[in-house]
């Protein structure tokens, strides 16, 4: 049988089955879909083969999801380090993002979160942030797979006037975007404290008729929490549970701070939590208690938060710190081991954003959303388990190749030439520019 391309790899993480790392086999990619996963010397004899990748000294697995960001922050980065949520959020990053908000900030900066998540093995982001028509392209342009946040909070900005507002500009959006193979789409209202009841219950109602994640921070402080039992009476996720926006189709990101009750709830109702270790621990929020809501059978993701709160975009390192965190805390060595993190990362995030049948596995079928990490090196060596080796030993720096949709981006740690051609208005030019314009209307940033 004539395919695009087969991938012969030293090992192999097919994800499903589960805890499987297959030694010398070979993927097999036609038409940017995954046609067969087997033996090398199998391989050799079914398939006759326009392009041969060989990874000899490397783990071939699905691509890093990112369930949780704001692409267009990599404009933001370092802004306001060393403050918590509430203050950053109001003496930072609002201020600039009212200044600086248009199609242009979010089109330069979503380009850029798009390339340093390539070059880290994140094949997919899922965003919340305004203007998704200027992400869309800026990931389209690029080759990236995104799930584009329908954003909605009850304030204005340069994208939206109210919730409405935000609402019909975003469904437009996905309307006009419905036939782009990379792009899909989340309704996202930004966080309890941000959105009203009647708008959070219209939101649980749509996403339920258009089949659509409802992406929301949730319990991400326990300032939040309190403002709201002092507002209502209840804790945030008890309102939102009346509202209808606690179920299935939730992901739930951050979840720092969950009662027993809650994550009872959360495990009932089948939500994803987006765990987003880095940006809760550097804004001071705390925890978030991963070994019970695994223990509880919660589906749990893992997300970078923007670049203004982590300041990273990078999945390998949010992959360990989470199974670091999780051990940690929970005193119990066991919990959170290297293949469940791999899975949380790709299938479990893709199941989140209703993806599951198309990524997240190396299965026949699915689009080819791949990546490789080189663990040749002296930091990955020697290799007794190589998925611990991605988890506990590697870094972004080791990802070698990756593809997306069976198209390569990034080949022996370089951009491919043509995405690379494709990125190319992402300047030190225009990335200082955008510096300035944010200096200029904050004022001193330390
Ligand atoms: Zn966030």
């Amino acid at each position: 049988m004539r395919i695009d391309e087969l991938i012969e790899a030293r090992w192999i993480v097919p994800i499903e089955p589960a805890g499987v790392v297959l030694e010398n086999h070979a993927l097999a990619l036609d038409q940017g879909r995954i046609v067969a996963l087997v033996p090398v010397g199998e391989a050799a004899q079914r398939f006759e083969a326009t392009r041969v990748t060989q990874l000899p000294r490397h783990l071939l697995m699905p691509g890093l999801i990112n369930l949780h960001t704001h692409a267009a922050m990599n404009l933001l980065r370092g802004l306001g380090d060393d403050l918590p949520l509430q203050h950053w959020l109001e003496t930072r990053i609002w201020p600039a993002e009212r200044a600086l908000m248009s199609y242009e900030f979010v089109h330069a900066g979503t380009r850029l979160a798009c390339l340093e998540m390539l070059r880290g093995g994140v094949t997919c982001f899922n965003d919340m942030y305004f203007f998704p028509d200027a992400a869309a392209d800026a990931a389209r342009e690029i080759g990236m797979r995104a799930a584009l946040g329908i954003t909605v909070i009850d304030f204005p900005t340069a994208w939206a006037n109210d919730a409405d507002d935000y609402l019909a500009k975003g469904l437009a959006v996905r309307d006009a975007l419905r036939d782009e193979p990379l792009i899909s789409f989340c309704l996202a209202p930004h966080a309890p404290y941000t959105v009203g009841d009647a708008t959070l219950a219209r939101l649980a109602v749509l996403s339920e008729q258009l089949l659509l994640p409802l992406h929301i921070h949730v319990h991400e402080t326990s300032a939040e929490i309190e403002q709201e039992r002092a507002r209502t009476g209840k804790r945030p996720i008890a309102r939102l549970d009346e509202l209808g926006i606690i179920g299935a189709q939730t992901i739930a990101v951050h979840c720092v701070h969950l009662t027993a009750e809650e994550i009872a709830l959360f495990a009932t109702r089948g939500v994803t939590v987006a765990h987003c270790p880095a940006s809760n621990l550097k804004l001071a929020s705390g925890i978030a208690p991963i070994a019970q809501l695994l223990d509880a059978g919660v589906r749990m993701g893992i997300g970078t938060d923007g670049a203004a709160s982590n300041n990273r975009l990078d999945m390998p390192a949010e992959m360990r710190l989470a199974a670091l965190l999780a051990k940690g805390a929970s005193r119990r060595a066991d919990v959170l081991g290297a293949h469940a993190v791999l899975r949380a990362a790709t299938l479990d995030a893709a199941r989140a954003l209703g993806l599951e049948t198309r990524i997240g596995s190396l299965e026949a079928g699915k689009e080819a959303d791949l990546t490789a990490f080189d663990l040749a090196s002296i930091e990955t060596n020697p290799n007794f388990d190589a998925a611990s080796q991605v988890i506990f030993a590697a870094g972004r720096e080791h990802v070698s190749d990756v593809w997306v949709q069976g198209r390569p981006v990034v080949q022996k740690r370089q951009l491919t030439e043509e995405a690379a051609k494709r990125a190319e208005a992402d300047s030190a030019s225009v990335l200082g520019l955008w510096q300035n314009l944010v200096k200029l209307q904050i004022g001193p940033t330390h």
